[in-house]
């Protein structure tokens, strides 16, 4: 609310202007020269624009309002706005009207939880905040009272989130039909749940928007019994299978089936994912050989994607350049490979009453490669949702009800539109009629409950000429069909014929602009509802006839009669088939997908399958919920203007608007419009029948000529009004709520004013009596016989009066009185007080005596300490002598040791000396007793 005051813009003042980026910016109004308003542009520009081609304001009360059918002004800005608002705030439901618009948030919000559900369980779209629970649980409930079957009709483009509020959905419908099961077996509920990743595991592929997007329509139908309770399910297939892994696109040399297909999806577990398809199938009861021989056919498939061929040279034959893929898919399929792959090269075909190999191009090969993979995994898909009914099949017998979810891809506009797109866009422009039929039903049933006069136009035939054009006999499909037919028709001779036949006379088909930008080549257009879109026919013929290679069928149909492989082809007559059953006598009846029903083309069976879903729709209440991307780069919170703007035109949010503002768009009840606008007729609002007071209220605007009797109408219980009015009001009622306003401002003004005034005056009648006091006190003040009278004034005993005097005498008592108490309680004090001071003498004598003793034990302590200390020092004393003498002993002990050395070292010298000498003396001996002899030998020899 604070918000809203605080706006800085409103429609008196600005405007919306289209802008390029941010799809609508708010301009001030500078000038207004009768159709052309000047405005000034938030970047500080301004621009001249036409009043056609500016958009208004809401009124502040609008802010981010959850119902924006409500909206004063009804256009693509306001709805754009309103939108991007609540995005911001992570708001992602909003409703206009009968949509329910869901912005992908690109995370996870707490807004999915049990206990959230619960709040949404029987409670009004009006009391809670818009959510995909509010629809689910209306459509509960409208089945239960109303006891009709419901859709809930989820579209957008891909990447917008469908297939996530799809399984919310779900959810929420298993959650409050959930009866007390036996918690042993996996319950329905469950099992209703789980269909999908089951599904969603063969039915979803890459597409460049999302990773993970349904590429086929599914209708998934929950059965209720009169209770509510959940008794079964199933699953409408076989919508629109436009799987696009194996529809083979334009350049078939491009394209590998695995390459095409995403291997590594970012956030995606390969593992987990499988883990989870596995215990899918596990609840949804698949045998242990099912599920064995579903993986088995899809391996096969992918290996059929990696048969490569070539051309043979100088001849209009293919080759196969390796056998090695082809082996391992018939492996897997059980068949013999050399027949499958020489089905594919030389096919057999029947001319006459002969069997003729027909030779084949490189491209035809492929052609029927493509086709045939095409074909199994589409049969592969059929025959999983048929298991998975009758898993769910449950207690049907006690359905009564049903809620339908379909979730299909949106209308959209692409760079190149093809065949599948064109079927897309056709499904979309009939669910858009079903819807705008709808509305206008609705409509028409609130305007005559409410008795008003209104001529009714059905806006759903706003559309059939489109519609015509498409499904018509000469229409593009039917003459697509017969084109099929015609030997040497191609698809160019198809666009001739379409051209010659409709060009200038429908008003609906166009002759194709040229390309823009990255736009494709294209060969006729389309009026949608929601745009002109440019179509190319390459391959349309092909694509629609979508070639079976019979003799390949009739090889795959060798394979083991009990497998799933088997299952799919069993009702399919090729032409051996048809022979053998024709020599057996018997008639073509079966097998209506044989060759006999080879012009059973795609679009018949597409037209088949739209058929029936409609039929199924109309039969039942739908509730719309629109899906919108936010942004290509999946970032949360961004909101990325055109690109949500083409999606409102598409997914036909603007096309609702369009047809609202027609009618009467805004109602108010009339308690309501007689409580907000009472103020414009404040006499006429008296009355207290609501209905009575709003009707006088309005005669007196009207004959005020304040507004007009054409823009609203009176009903039952409502008004109603034109688009547009109800701002007038709004306008109308801020200008009477500013005019009591102003009176109320002037009349407080006047009270202060008032005040003020008075308090002036008065300031000078004060002064005046001021001053003349001063004056006077100036003059007694020196005037000596009145200084002399207040001299004497206390002296004069007859001045004083005799009361006063005895007033002074009977205080003078009672202050004697008072006094004598008081001093006989000063006695009591004081002797109190001597009490305690002998009391606290005792103490202090007591306290004296106890430090006095306390002193004598401090000395004594001390003493104690000293002797203490005395002896301490004495044996310290004692001690260190003691450690003298033991030094003392230590040194003499080592003087000791040091002569004993000594000594010892001169006896060693001395003995040294004795040793040397007695040598040197014995050596003289020897020398004399040398000398002696030799004195002896002399002397002998003398
Ligand atoms: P669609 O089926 O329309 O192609 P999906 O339902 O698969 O699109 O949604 C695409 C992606 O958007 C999801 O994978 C998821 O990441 C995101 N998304 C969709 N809806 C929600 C949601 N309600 N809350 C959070 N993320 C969502």
């Amino acid at each position: 609310i604070q918000n809203q005051a605080s706006r800085p813009f409103d429609n008196t003042t600005h405007r919306w202007i289209p802008d390029a980026e941010e799809g609508f910016v708010i301009g001030e109004i500078k000038s207004d020269e009768g159709d052309t308003l000047t405005l000034l542009l938030p970047k500080g520009d301004t621009k001249s624009l036409a009043k056609n081609e500016v958009q208004e304001i809401n009124p502040a009360k609008y802010e981010k309002t959850e119902d924006m059918s409500n909206l004063t002004f009804l256009n693509e800005a306001s709805v754009l706005y309103n939108l991007r608002m609540r995005y911001k705030s992570m708001m992602i439901y909003t409703y206009s009207g009968l949509f329910c618009v869901f912005i992908n948030p690109y995370k996870m919000l707490p807004i999915y939880t049990d206990s959230v559900a619960s709040m949404y369980i029987n409670r009004r779209r009006t009391e809670m905040p818009p959510h995909l629970f509010a629809v689910s649980d209306e459509a509960f409930r409208n089945m239960l009272h109303e006891k009709k079957n419901q859709s809930m009709l989820i579209t957008g483009e891909s990447g917008a989130g469908k297939t996530e509020n799809t399984k919310k959905v779900i959810s929420y419908f298993a959650q409050i039909g959930g009866g007390s099961k036996n918690k042993q077996e996996v319950s329905l509920e469950d099992q209703v749940v789980q269909a999908n990743p089951a599904i969603e595991a063969f039915g979803n592929g890459a597409t460049v928007r999302n990773y993970n997007s349904s590429r086929f329509g599914k209708f998934i139908r929950m059965h209720f019994d009169t209770k509510g309770t959940l008794v079964g399910g199933d699953i409408e297939h076989s919508l629109f299978i436009f799987s696009e892994k194996f529809f083979l696109e334009d350049d078939v040399h491009k394209y590998s089936f695995v390459s095409q297909a995403e291997i590594t999806v970012p956030g995606m577990n390969d593992e987990e994912e499988w883990k989870i398809t596995d215990n899918a199938f596990d609840v949804m009861k698949f045998t242990p050989r099912e599920k064995d021989d579903l993986y088995k056919l899809c391996a096969a498939i992918m290996h059929m994607g990696e048969m490569r061929f070539k051309q043979k040279p100088r001849e209009e034959q293919a080759e196969i350049e390796n056998m090695h893929s082809a082996t391992l898919a018939s492996k897997l399929f059980g068949v013999d490979e050399e027949k499958l792959v020489g089905s594919l090269l030389r096919p057999r075909v029947k001319v006459g009453v002969e069997w003729v190999a027909k030779g084949q191009t490189q491209q035809q090969v492929e052609w029927a490669v493509g086709a045939l993979a095409k074909a199994i995994y589409a049969r592969m898909f059929t025959w999983l949702i048929k298991r998975c009914n009758k898993t769910l099949q449950g207690n049907e017998e006690l359905a009564v009800y049903y809620i339908g979810v379909l979730d299909i891809a949106g209308f959209e506009i692409f760079d190149r539109n093809s065949f599948e797109q064109l079927w897309i866009n056709f499904v979309n422009e009939k669910l858009q009629q079903f819807f705008n039929h709808h509305m206008f039903v609705l409509e028409q049933e609130e305007y005559k409950r409410e008795g008003i006069a209104w001529t009714f136009i059905d806006f759903g035939l706003d559309l059939q000429s489109c519609i015509d054009l498409i499904e018509k006999p000469l229409g593009i499909i039917s003459m697509l069909d017969e084109e099929c037919i015609v030997p040497k028709a191609s698809d160019m001779t198809y666009v001739d014929k379409l051209t010659t036949q409709h060009l200038g006379k429908h008003p609906n088909f166009q002759k194709a602009k040229p390309p823009k930008g990255k736009q494709a080549q294209a060969h006729f257009s389309i009026v949608h509802y929601a745009g002109v879109v440019r179509y190319n026919s390459e391959h349309w013929l092909d694509k629609n006839k979508d070639p079976l290679n019979d003799s390949a069928v009739a090889v795959l149909k060798t394979c083991d009669k009990s497998s799933i492989l088997y299952a799919l082809w069993e009702e399919y007559m090729t032409d051996v088939d048809r022979e053998e059953s024709a020599q057996r006598g018997k008639q073509q009846s079966g097998g209506r997908r044989g060759k006999a029903a080879s012009f059973l083309t795609v679009s018949t069976l597409y037209r088949e399958s739209l058929t029936s879903l409609m039929a199924m729709l109309h039969s039942t209440q739908p509730h719309f919920i629109r899906c919108i991307i936010p942004n290509e780069k999946k970032i949360s919170g961004l909101i990325d203007a055109p690109l949500v703007l083409n999606q409102l035109t598409c997914n036909g949010v603007l096309e609702g608007i369009r047809i609202c503002r027609k009618g009467f768009p805004n109602r108010m009840v009339y308690a309501e419009f007689k409580y907000r606008y009472g103020i414009l007729a404040a006499e006429e609002s008296r009355d207290k029948s609501a209905r009575k007071a709003s009707e006088a209220m309005l005669k007196k605007l009207v004959d005020g000529d304040i507004i007009n009797v054409d823009n609203f109408k009176t009903g039952e219980t409502k008004v109603f009004f034109r688009a547009g009015m109800l701002a007038r009001m709004e306008e109308l009622r801020d200008e009477a709520i500013s005019k009591m306003l102003l009176a109320l401002q002037s009349r407080i003004r006047w009270f202060l004013a008032q005040k003020a005034f008075k308090r002036l005056t008065m300031g000078d009648e004060m002064a005046a009596l001021l001053q003349y006091n001063v004056r006077q006190w100036n003059k007694l003040h020196s005037w000596p016989w009145w200084r002399l009278f207040q001299r004497m004034k206390p002296m004069l005993k007859g001045m004083r009066p005799r009361a006063e005097v005895e007033m002074l005498e009977k205080r003078l008592k009672e202050v004697e009185d008072s006094q004598a108490a008081l001093s006989e309680e000063r006695k009591k004090l004081a002797e109190e007080l001597s009490k305690k001071n002998n009391e606290l003498d005792d103490l202090k004598g007591s306290l004296e005596r106890e430090r006095a003793a306390a002193n004598r034990r401090k000395k004594e302590m001390e003493e104690l300490n000293k002797s203490l200390r005395e002896e301490h020092e004495a044996k310290e004393l004692l001690e260190w002598k003691a450690k003298e003498a033991e030094r003392e002993r230590e040194r003499e002990r080592k003087e000791w040791e040091d002569r004993m050395n000594g000594m010892k070292m001169e006896q060693d010298n001395s003995a040294a000396v004795s040793q040397m000498e007695k040598e040197s003396l014995t050596k003289q001996l020897s020398q004399l007793s040398g000398q002696i002899e030799s004195m002896a030998v002399q002397k002998k020899a003398q």
